[in-house]
């Protein structure tokens, strides 16, 4: 499938031009149909039943979490299946005995969803250390090395930014990491959509993805880890191998993070959606939102009264581009530009409040957010719009 044919997939791209995919993508017709197809032809619950359905629906529903798994090049490692990105770091928060004098690393480039919990983590006497981007948000990698000591346990790192549409060099971070002892996390929910994902080479220990930004259903993302070392959130139905009075034993694989029924119909659409990303080939992908991403930054940087946010030279990035217009509030110009263009775009802080004043963009940004169905004539459309608001035409 070429990234051209893939359009006709997403009925709302018709009426709108939807540019706020970094909030969540829009979901083509096959992930809808997989879901449908298991509600109407073998809804059944999983890892359990023995009758014929219980037997088609785990069969299909481990073999998409596997799917899911190695779209993300973890095949070596465990994946549980989560409802978000937020949900799988905080099994990865509340999964760890972490012990008072332990530390923690982060950026100010983080979503709030990898920044808070980790700031909650001070009421049991963990210590966080922030890593500042410079004023344009770019993150020297030698601050982030600083911020690493030997009593860092863990350093908690975007792979890349929701607002600047930056990627980090993961890999870089991943070995500063390996050589200090301290584990990393990737929030990886904005590279899992965008760029070809390899967590293995990364060498990261916990990968953090949410299903609804790739394509895939509200509610699926996805925990991976290198080693199933963290401690269930949750014990019961589903995550052990035996139980008697006195105890239980958690089963060995993913199971024991799953406990309770999983979204089942979910975690198939999800991997349904993988498997359509991998079908126009996730190098295209990247391509096709750095073209796009590079047409809007020149057009939007070429405007009277509009700034573009982040590094001059962001070097790789993904289709996300924050711009701010003078002398109007990111909502209003938001507004403007669905009331004129039918284009939807995201306004405010982005869930990066802390990033927001270290910018010393108050009150937010304007986010475009392209994505497979996205084309050159919708960013024209927008380049233009912008124009006539920043010229108060509109
Ligand atoms: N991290 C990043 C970088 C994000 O962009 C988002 C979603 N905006 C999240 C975490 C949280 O994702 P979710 O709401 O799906 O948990």
């Amino acid at each position: 499938m070429t990234i051209e044919d893939c359009r006709a997939d997403f009925p709302i791209t018709r009426d709108l031009i939807y540019l706020d995919s970094a909030a969540t993508a829009l979901t083509p017709k096959p992930v809808v149909q997989a879901m449908v197809e298991y509600d109407l032809r073998y809804r059944a619950n999983v890892g359990r039943g023995v009758h014929r359905l219980a037997a088609v629906a785990t069969h299909r529903y481990r073999d998409a979490r596997d799917a899911i798994k190695s779209f993300i090049g973890g095949e070596s490692g465990t994946l549980a299946v989560t409802r978000n990105t937020t949900e799988a770091i905080g099994a990865v928060v509340n999964g760890l005995d972490w012990r008072r004098g332990d530390r923690v690393a982060t950026t100010l480039l983080e979503h709030h969803s990898n920044l808070l919990p980790w700031l909650r983590l001070r009421e049991r006497g963990v210590a966080v250390d922030i890593v500042r981007p410079d004023a344009g948000g770019s993150l020297d990698l030698a601050d982030l090395e600083a911020a690493v000591r030997d009593d860092t346990r863990l350093v908690a790192v975007t792979h890349a930014s929701n607002v600047l549409g930056t990627v980090l060099p993961v890999r870089e971070i991943a070995g500063i990491c390996r050589d200090r002892g301290a584990r990393l996390l990737v929030d990886g929910a904005q590279s899992a959509p965008h760029i070809p994902v390899d967590v293995a080479a990364i060498g990261c220990d916990y990968f953090c993805f949410s299903g609804h930004k790739m394509l895939g259903p509200t509610g699926t993302g996805g925990l991976w880890m290198r080693e199933p070392d963290l401690e269930p959130l949750f014990v019961g139905g589903g995550s052990i191998e035996s139980a008697t009075a006195d105890g239980y034993i958690l089963a060995p694989g993913e199971e024991r993070y799953e406990a309770g029924t999983p979204p089942v119909a979910g975690t198939i659409g999800l991997a349904r959606a993988a498997a359509y990303l991998r079908e126009i080939g996730m190098e295209t992908v990247r391509r096709h939102e750095e073209r796009l991403a590079a047409r809007l930054i020149d057009g939007l940087a070429a405007l009277d009264g509009v700034t573009v946010a982040g590094p001059d030279a962001p070097g790789d990035r993904i289709g996300v581009v924050s711009f701010t217009v003078e002398g109007m509030h990111p909502h209003e110009v938001a507004q403007v530009l669905d009331e004129a263009a039918a284009v939807l775009v995201r306004s405010g802080h982005h869930c990066c409040q802390p990033l927001m004043e270290h910018l010393d963009l108050p009150d937010g940004t304007v986010r475009a957010s392209a994505y497979v169905y996205t084309t050159t004539e919708e960013i024209d459309t927008l380049i233009a719009t912008v124009e006539e608001i920043a010229r108060r035409a509109i």
